[in-house]
């Protein structure tokens, strides 16, 4: 039995408002991007929004930054989900958007481990990074300074006795302490928003995470 995660109306409504940051807007539009279910959500609050919408002023938007690249998700036209020979892409379109192209052109940092990870955008909501765990492996074992939300693109992880896999999402929290497991068979790759350093109970990871600011 599998159990559904998918994404809150909280994040929905705040997207479809306007009001996140550009990290959290980049994980919801690749969210919805990979389910009908929250797409149907969203076009709900949409409608409603319309209505109660503040009339804030546009701030002018930095070239190449998130805010730039979700200006364009949002105005993109739907986009062809596999590539000319028919393998799907792993990364949506959102997010093939703000990397420019598909997983061959991350830039992949490693992290210990087997673990790589890419730098997407760094805004006041905090860090928006792709997360590569090899099959079969655990994460370190890690609590939270604040919130971590984590879509999966690729393969599986499991935490305790729940599983997420592609289009599912896990939201981590200050009371959260969790050592996710990537499932054998293919590497797990994951979407990690944080909104404030993790704090890492190893002191391996601790000293991994001062040199890597993960
Ligand atoms: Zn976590």
């Amino acid at each position: 039995m599998s159990t559904r995660h998918a994404i809150s109306d909280d994040l929905l409504m705040g997207y479809a408002a306007g009001h996140l940051p550009p990290s959290h807007d980049l994980l919801v539009a690749t969210a919805v991007s990979l389910d009908d279910g929250a797409r149907a959500r969203l076009a709900g609050f949409e409608a409603v929004g319309g209505a109660v919408l503040d009339d804030a002023e546009e701030a002018p938007l930095r070239p190449g930054s998130l805010d730039a690249v979700m200006a364009r998700v949002r105005n993109a036209k739907p986009v062809s989900i596999s590539q000319p020979d028919g393998r799907a892409d792993v990364l949506p379109a959102p997010l093939r958007d703000a990397v420019g192209g598909d997983l061959g052109k991350v830039r992949w940092k490693a992290a210990g481990m087997g673990v790589r990870h890419a730098l997407l955008g760094q805004d006041e909501g905090g860090t928006i990074r792709l997360l590569s765990i090899p099959a079969g492996q655990a994460m370190p074992d890690h609590g939270h300074n604040g919130a971590e939300m984590t879509l999966v693109l690729q393969g599986a992880f499991v935490d305790g006795s729940e599983r997420f896999a592609r289009g599912d999402i896990e939201v981590a929290d200050a009371a959260t302490e969790h050592q996710p497991v990537a499932e054998a068979g293919q590497d797990c790759i994951c979407l990690v928003v944080t909104d404030a350093p993790l704090k890492f109970s190893g002191l391996l990871p601790r000293i991994a995470q001062r040199f890597l600011k993960i």
